[in-house]
């Protein structure tokens, strides 16, 4: 609008400032004169432009928008509909892809990782909060379930500052209509969501995992979320109950064997400074930088030696981008994204935790078309 009614300084300090230029133009309305007096500005500004094409609520609008907007000679057009969401994913990796890499880091600098501890009631989730934080913050006491709500904490880990929420634990849906359980369980998810980090807790002289704690462990995978297990209360138990609990533990191997677990006594202090410390590791390994030339070589040449297929189509990838996020996050660059599931996607993430350490933290790979080469 600013820029409309003051087009004679129409190369304003934020223009000159910006990374990266968005223009949103209406498919409904279609092109007005006035996109193309933008365009044709903006286009003089050399910065990097992304045309959104809003309110794109469906595939025929995302065509008829393009279609049409194509005449800009826009080299990024991104359909969007910004009420229903549509698109927003696409925009977000195509801004990522050309943000400067300094800009990046300014901003990393500033993230502080959360994480929260979450696990079953009567586990040991507040005790652990305390011995983490030395200090009695939340109120433990013999009850099942005393810690209801997130309790947020500051914990000062090698000058990085972490928050730590305490959530009530996940429950058994005993009963369907019990709406306090049914809040708890999305509670818990909700906390996954929202962290960097989760520390699961899990109650050793239990002697077995039981179907929440597996399920929150393959939820946190699902997540993308950094994950540490935490079997506490060793005090109360035998080497061979945790020989018995390994043994438990290594059905799920594919998931378990790349995740720190550790064995812990909030009663006695036991291996509690390791909590602390892994912590700290797992947020190092997270943030580690993957050269962009060694990552690309690496993944290119193992997909290369075992070609994959889609029917007839090859499945090829022309490059790899590694992007600065708070989890390891890889932008693949690949013929046919919709055909990249999770046999490829695990055999990749194989492939590259062989190479770095990546203890602890997930892989998240964005897929997207390559545009520069043949898609066959
Ligand atoms: P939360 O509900 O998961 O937050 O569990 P709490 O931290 O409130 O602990 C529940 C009970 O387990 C309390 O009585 C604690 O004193 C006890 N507890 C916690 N950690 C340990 C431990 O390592 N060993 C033993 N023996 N008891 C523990």
């Amino acid at each position: 609008y600013r820029l409309v009614n003051d087009s004679a300084r129409f190369l304003s300090e934020e223009i000159d400032n910006a990374a990266a230029l968005l223009m949103v133009v209406d498919v409904k309305s279609g092109i007005t004169s006035l996109d193309m007096e933008i365009t044709k500005n903006l286009k003089k500004t050399k910065r990097a432009l992304i045309l959104l094409v809003n309110k794109a609520d469906n595939e025929d609008l995302s065509s008829e928008g393009i279609a049409e907007f194509s005449r800009f000679g826009i080299d990024e057009m991104i359909p969007v509909s910004a009420v229903h969401g549509r698109g927003i994913a696409d925009l977000l990796d195509v801004v990522t892809d050309i943000l400067p890499i300094d800009t990046k880091k300014t901003e990393k600098q500033e993230t502080a990782y959360r994480v929260s501890i979450i696990g079953k009631p009567n586990v040991g989730k507040s005790s652990l909060l305390n011995a983490l934080i030395k200090k009695n913050r939340s109120i433990v006491a013999d009850e099942a379930g005393t810690t209801r709500e997130p309790i947020h904490e500051k914990m000062a880990l090698h000058k990085t500052t972490i928050d730590i929420i305490d959530t009530a634990g996940v429950r058994r849906k005993r009963s369907v209509e019990d709406p306090l359980e049914e809040i708890m369980v999305k509670s818990s998810l909700f906390t996954i969501r929202n962290s960097d980090i989760v520390v699961l807790v899990i109650d050793a002289s239990a002697q077995n995992l039981s179907d929440q704690e597996i399920k929150l462990m393959f939820y946190t995978n699902e997540q993308r979320k950094a994950l540490i297990l935490v079997f506490n209360k060793i005090d109360l138990i035998k080497e061979e109950d945790r020989a018995q609990i390994e043994h438990n533990l290594s059905k799920y191997e594919h998931l378990t064997k790349r995740l720190p677990i550790i064995w812990t006594s909030c009663l006695t202090g036991k291996q509690i400074s390791r909590v602390r410390e892994t912590i700290h590791k797992v947020q190092l390994r997270c943030q580690q930088e993957l050269n962009k030339d060694e990552l690309e070589d690496l993944v290119v040449s193992e997909w290369n030696s075992k070609p994959m297929f889609h029917k007839t189509i090859r499945l090829k990838i022309h490059g790899v981008r590694p992007v600065e996020a708070k989890v390891p996050s890889i932008i693949l660059y690949v013929n046919y994204p919709e055909w990249f599931g999770s046999t490829q996607l695990s055999f990749l993430e194989k492939v590259i935790r062989k190479r770095y350490d990546l203890r602890g933290c997930p892989i998240r790979f964005i897929l997207r078309k390559a545009k520069m080469f043949p898609t066959s």
